[in-house]
């Protein structure tokens, strides 16, 4: 579903160049959960940038289904961006000014109010889902960004760290709920 082949990556910083990714490959099947792992700095975030198609790479390729990423359009690209993937990162990224329940709706198009309410029930936050992010737990804000993730059924979920900023117990509950 996801091949990405010899992907090299790096960054410009004045007259130095960083290699970050020399030579990625990697293919994920549907269904399949595939950990990325390495220490700090070793080009994880970089990794799903590029696959999200965030940051430019420098040579290599990134197929979804049977689509070239780096070929897209910008216009093509925010479509498979809304439509094909999910997204959840260590710092929840939700927005202030909406409500948990407002937050999952985000990335729906239209008709995704039903959906919403369905995820809030499944992934527990029913009871809160007309609560503000500064009024809910870090447990619960990472539920409400994997309910977001979910809401246009991607074909692809990439989560940076998503249990990062959990404890133990709660970054456990999150892997099983992904
Ligand atoms: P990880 O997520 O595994 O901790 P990153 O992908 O964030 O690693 O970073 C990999 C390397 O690339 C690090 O050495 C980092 O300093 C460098 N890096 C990340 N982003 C940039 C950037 N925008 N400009 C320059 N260097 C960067
Ligand atoms: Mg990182």
């Amino acid at each position: 579903m996801l091949t990405v082949k010899d992907l090299h990556k790096s960054y410009q910083v004045g007259k130095t160049t960083y290699e970050v990714l020399k030579g990625v490959s990697l293919t994920v099947e549907k269904g399949e959960f595939v950990a990325v792992m390495g220490p700090s700095g070793s080009g994880k975030t970089t990794l799903l940038n590029c696959i999200s198609c965030y940051i430019p790479i420098n040579s290599g390729e990134i197929m979804l289904g049977d689509r070239q990423l780096a070929n897209l359009s910008e216009d093509a690209l925010a479509k498979v961006r809304n439509r094909q993937l999910g997204f959840v990162f260590q710092d929840f990224l939700l927005l202030d000014g909406l409500t948990v329940r407002e937050n999952i709706l985000l990335p729906a198009i239209i008709g995704g109010e039903q959906a919403a309410d369905r995820l809030c029930g499944i992934f527990g936050i029913g009871a809160i889902r007309n609560k503000y992010p500064a009024e809910i737990s870090g447990g619960e804000k990472q539920r409400t960004a994997v309910a977001r993730a979910l809401i246009n059924h991607p074909l692809l979920i990439l989560a940076d760290e998503p249990t990062g900023a959990l404890d133990y117990n709660t970054g456990k509950a999150i892997l099983k709920l992904l």
